[in-house]
């Protein structure tokens, strides 16, 4: 019989070797219940509705019980945390219970110690696994590539953090959860025979166009760095353009696949700080929002300097991660060009999206709200309601001046539509994830629910729920997020 989560998938990582991981089942939780399910994930995954509510599910999901075919494993990987060298880290408590025979990896994230997880508990709790799975699904809607989340369960364990918290358990699905921080971890012990064996396993499996250009005296790895290069640059400015915070981007919490994974502490810009800086722990401010686009190439570095071994020549290494800056400065202004909705290039728009974003800055207006205004703004023809966001009125008016100019030259009911569904209605604001886990922590899981159909839907106008798309409160400025999750 088919089962039904069907990880027989053949060649994933699993068929890398005993090198790269420690085979192992999940720890068991006590009394699990559902928190939240994305259907969109389980259609993804081809699981019946039936049984996605099953006793068996849960059990399944909370690492109680044992799928036909699986074999959980933890990998090991290491890692530059903070701009530092941590040596061996791994996966201290995901376990990776297979792959599909169309290629997701299903992972478990907080299903128990590993022998990876070094001073941790191989847990995560109820807050942070919300934080997770609100966010993955969120960020999918909104286009931006990203791991996703199948499903939250809980459990009355208790789990000990600055404060006694209980257990929840994500399970988290992509293509391949390999990291930087994987080939970080061979480069460095000198195992160069595992570190070809990695490359060779991402190039055939994910980026297979490495092999098939490779010119005469071509080379495989550099056209990986270059790819995956170009892959994080995008993401950046995807990132960048959403006013998205990352919070931990430790080369170990960096996608091979330029993917967001590993949500911590995550926050989407309220006002836009461009030095916001949304991680607690992080009291450098290593992680701002706006030296998110160079920690990510000096990432690329950490990942050029694991590579070398294989790519042979340090020339071909750094030319490799050349073209980093151009895709993302061009993916960067296609967005936001997007955003103001401009259908074309022109002489000028550059400029026009600096001094707006020297204006937001200057007057804190919030990130997400003016953008939503101008939209309504352009398809309405009334920008009264953007210019209360600014102090500096002049400085509005004089901006909307050189923009109507640009705006001219366009058909305005494209430029309004393009925007409407550029700029979200709804992001995942702090204050709203706190509410839905306040709620949740009393075992009401409307909250969460509501949000999360808001969130898959980021470009709707959801009438009657303007309260989630409003300004935070002030007590949002308050929460604060930590690496302690
Ligand atoms: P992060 O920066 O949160 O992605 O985690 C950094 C490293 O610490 C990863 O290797 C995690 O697997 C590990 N880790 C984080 N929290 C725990 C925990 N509670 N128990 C065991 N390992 C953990
Ligand atoms: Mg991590
Ligand atoms: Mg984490």
């Amino acid at each position: 019989a088919i089962p039904p989560l069907d990880l027989t998938g053949k060649g994933g990582f699993a068929s890398l070797g005993p090198a790269f991981f420690t085979a192992l089942q999940p720890t068991p939780l006590p009394q699990p219940h559902w928190i939240g399910v994305s259907t969109d994930v389980a259609d993804l995954l081809a699981l019946d509705a039936g049984w996605m509510a099953s006793d068996e599910a849960l059990q399944v999901f909370t690492g109680n019980a044992r799928l036909p075919g699986s074999t959980p494993l933890a990998s090991v990987y290491s890692g530059h945390q903070f701009g530092v060298w941590a040596g061996q880290l791994g996966d201290g408590r995901a376990i990776l219970l297979g792959e599909t025979p169309g290629g997701l990896e299903v992972q478990l994230k907080g299903s128990g110690r590993t022998p990876y997880s070094r001073m941790g508990d191989g847990r995560a709790v109820l807050r942070s696994s919300i934080r997770e799975f609100l966010c993955s699904e969120a960020m999918h809607a909104l286009g931006v590539p990203t791991s996703r989340a199948l499903c939250v369960t809980g459990s009355p364990a208790p789990v000990r953090r600055e404060e006694i918290e209980s257990a929840a358990v994500v399970t988290r699905v992509a293509q391949s959860f390999v990291r930087f921080g994987h080939f970080e971890h061979f480069a460095a012990r000198g195992q160069v025979n595992e570190l070809r064996l990695l490359a060779d396993y991402v190039i055939d499996r994910y980026y297979p166009a490495c092999r098939s250009t490779e010119q005469p005296g071509g080379n495989a790895y550099a056209a990986l760095l270059q790819a995956v290069s170009e892959r994080t640059a995008t993401l950046m400015a995807h990132w960048q353009a959403v006013g998205f915070c990352h919070g931990v981007m430790n080369t170990d919490n960096m996608s091979i696949l330029g993917l967001t994974i590993d949500y911590g502490p995550f926050q989407f810009l309220d006002a836009f700080v461009p030095g916001h800086v949304c991680n607690h722990s992080d009291t450098q401010g290593r992680y701002a929002y706006n030296r998110q686009p160079n920690v990510a190439y000096w990432n690329l570095f950490c990942l050029a300097q694991a590579l070398l071994p294989l790519i042979g020549d340090e020339e071909q290494a750094q030319a490799a991660l050349v073209s980093y800056k151009t895709v993302f400065s061009d993916d960067f202004m296609a967005r936001m060009r997007a955003k103001l909705g401009l259908t074309a290039q022109r002489a000028g728009d550059a400029e026009l999206i600096d001094h707006i974003l020297l204006l937001l800055a200057k007057n804190g207006v919030d990130y997400t709200i003016f953008w939503r205004r101008l939209s309504h703004a352009v398809a309405q023809n009334d920008f009264e309601p953007v210019r209360d966001l600014f102090a500096d009125r002049a400085g509005w008016d004089q901006w909307l001046l050189s923009y109507s100019e640009l705006l001219a030259l366009t058909d305005k009911a494209v430029s309004a539509h393009l925007m409407l569904s550029s700029n979200p209605k709804f992001v995942l604001r702090n204050h709203l994830g706190e509410q839905a886990i306040r709620a949740a922590k009393q075992g009401d899981f409307s909250e969460l629910q509501t949000l999360q159909r808001l969130l898959q839907h980021p470009f709707d106008e959801h009438p009657g729920h303007d309260a989630w798309a409003d300004f935070p409160p002030d007590w949002a400025s308050s929460i604060e997020i930590s690496c302690s999750s």
